[in-house]
């Protein structure tokens, strides 16, 4: 058994957890969690030997398939395995691997991965995009030689035994969908910062989880014993009796509050001076939305639909969507139910689709751009979306609006739509809501413009921040300078806020003077505003939301009741003063400091 020892990373969902470590990295190689353990000189003949026989196993296994493909596809298709086959017999790779069990004392696997490690770096290095593209024929190839070392069969989230804290570089959206949800208790991750798909997905399956840990799969053992706190960001291998103890006993009182605060779950919340906020729920999967209502969701505020379409190898006909869109609307009765059309991109891909690998994934071929131009998919999401709208509230939202003209095209294609489903005598809400995510900073910079354009607006605050600021949101290497209190980002909100409800930033009607830099239509009808992103759920973001006159906050399921709390305990007057002075604040530690304090004045138990 390994020392005691603490690591501090990034806190990305809350709760405590105490349980035994189980790494898991396939996504990114069979590598990750393979321990560089010195081995004995008496077993150096054994890794050599061990080596040699993968080597033969694997080539036998490819040589089988080669001459099953040559007879089923004919000889030249057979020919790729033969490329598999050269990568074995690699004279250079083989010596490496054989210098580094010998002369450093490593065992097959660990020697295997370094040189591995090393080649596959050089291949991604290289700029012809042909033999790049190639990587993924070595990487194939070097998996399956990596089983033959090992001898151990690929491991799976969705078939645990026990109990486990789960411990990777990274998890792909699928593989965090098919986990088993009541096995996993807790997560770990290499990668990702608070905003990443990971974080997103273990926030609304409410599995405490901390990201941006460096080396972890290196330094935590399978088995080792763990605690694990997702709201500090801290993972404690094989801890003492006392703090066991200690961190159960802030387990006890995290439940005690959480049953507490369930008690006031559907009151709605509305601040001592009467300001009335909505609090809804994000989703990600159809199923989680009964569970949201029971925590007091007053409606869903974004149905992330884009993860219906990963983890599977076709695209979900309009029908399957439509039963999905409706299963949430009935879960939701008369409760506004806004469903954003195809987000995918980023760090969310189909396998379906066959988006081909970008340098800028975040800032590529994504989301409303690729649904304007892969008019089919989105017509039939469309489609799906207007027939649900017969069931309940349903609203639609475009994702990753940069310009008014994106906002028309969508909008054009939802009246086709809308046209064809007349035409087949199918019924649903004429006037559906559709509403536009403010999420790039020239959407904000347009606010008042696309304002006449929408319904209604959701700032993603996860995508904002990052593009505002310039800071990869999934990248862990940047996650300090992932700051929501910049007051770049805060005046950003406030910019937003303001043009929707169509008043300047002085309170009053905006007149083209010089005060009300921008020269809102005065005649336009004010639209309300929500915040989706990750920040709604944080009390201080949350309340300095109020004080920027927000109007909704939709969050994990899991933050209404603590969201309902912290609201009915403040007053908008006061929160309105704190955000005046936030916003002439230069330094986030200044506004966080002021807002805490604020904070700490409420009456929280009332
Ligand atoms: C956002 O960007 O804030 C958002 C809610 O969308 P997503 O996290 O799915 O990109
Ligand atoms: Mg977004």
């Amino acid at each position: 058994m390994q020392k005691q020892r603490q690591i501090k990373a990034i806190g990305t969902s809350e709760g405590i957890v105490i349980g035994k470590a189980y790494i898991f990295s396939p996504i990114a190689g069979e590598c990750f969690g393979v321990q560089k353990i010195k081995i004995s000189k008496e077993q150096i003949d054994n890794e050599i030997k061990r080596f040699e026989k993968a080597l033969n196993k694997t080539r036998d296994e490819i040589e089988a398939v080669r001459n099953e493909a040559a007879k089923k596809a004919g000889l030249k298709h057979a020919q790729i395995f033969d490329a598999h086959l050269l990568i074995l017999e690699d004279k250079v790779f083989i010596s490496q691997i054989k210098k580094l069990i010998t002369e450093q004392q490593q065992s097959a696997s660990a020697a295997f991965c370094s040189v591995a490690k090393e080649y596959l770096e050089s291949f991604e290095g290289i700029s012809d995009k042909y033999f790049r593209e190639r990587t993924a024929d070595v990487k194939d190839v070097f998996r399956r030689l990596h089983h033959n070392i090992t001898g151990k069969k690929k491991k799976s989230l969705a078939e645990l035994k026990s109990d486990v804290i789960v411990i990777a570089h990274d998890l792909s959206p699928s593989e965090t969908a098919t986990m088993h949800k009541e096995r996993v208790i807790g997560l770990v991750t290499e990668a990702g910062g608070p905003t990443s798909h990971t974080a997103i997905m273990a926030r609304a399956m409410e599995i405490p989880a901390v990201t941006g840990a460096h080396n972890i799969t290196e330094i935590i053992h399978e088995n080792d014993f763990l605690i694990l706190d997702g709201s500090e960001g801290i993972i404690i291998i094989n801890p003492s009796e006392k703090q066991i103890a200690e961190y159960k006993h802030k387990q006890q009182i995290a439940i005690e509050r959480k049953v507490r605060l369930l008690t006031t779950k559907d009151e709605p919340a509305v601040t001592t001076d009467g300001q009335r906020i909505s609090l809804l729920a994000n989703i990600e999967i159809p199923e989680e939305a009964e569970h949201a209502i029971n925590q007091g969701a007053e409606g869903i505020g974004l149905y992330r639909t884009e993860f219906f379409f990963m983890n599977r190898n076709d695209l979900p006909s309009e029908d399957e969507q439509y039963e999905a869109y409706a299963h949430v609307a009935r879960a939701c009765g008369d409760k506004p139910v806004v469903i954003r059309t195809l987000d995918l991109g980023g760090d969310k891909f189909a396998s379906s689709l066959n988006i081909p690998k970008e340098m800028n994934p975040f800032m590529g071929w994504r989301a409303i751009r690729m649904c304007l131009e892969r008019t089919d998919i989105f017509k039939a999401q469309l489609r799906a979306i207007l027939r649900a709208s017969e069931v309940g509230n349903v609203r639609i939202m475009f994702p990753m609006i940069a310009t008014v003209q994106e906002v028309r095209a969508a909008k054009k294609i939802v009246e086709e739509a809308k046209k064809e489903l007349r035409n087949e005598g199918k019924t649903f809400n004429e006037n559906i809501q559709i509403g536009v995510m403010i999420e790039i900073p020239s959407a904000a910079m347009i606010a008042d413009i696309l304002a006449e354009e929408a319904d209604f607006f959701s700032i993603g605050t996860n995508d904002l921040i990052q593009y505002c600021l310039a800071v990869d949101r999934v990248n862990e290497k940047t996650a300090h300078m992932y700051d929501p209190l910049n007051i770049a980002v805060v005046r950003m909100i406030k910019l937003v806020i303001d043009a929707a409800h169509n008043v300047s930033y002085t309170g009053g009607k905006c007149d083209n003077s010089i005060e009300c830099p921008f020269a809102w239509n005065n005649n336009r009808k004010p639209i309300k505003v929500c915040v989706c992103g990750e920040i709604a759920s944080e009390p201080i973001l949350a309340y300095l939301l109020l004080g920027l006159g927000i109007d909704e906050l939709s969050t994990a399921s899991i933050s209404i009741p603590q969201n309902k709390q912290l609201l009915r305990a403040s007053s908008y007057e006061t929160a309105q003063n704190a955000a005046a002075i936030a916003l002439r604040r230069y330094n986030s530690n200044d506004i966080k400091d002021l807002l805490i304090k604020q904070i700490l004045n409420l009456n929280l138990e009332k």
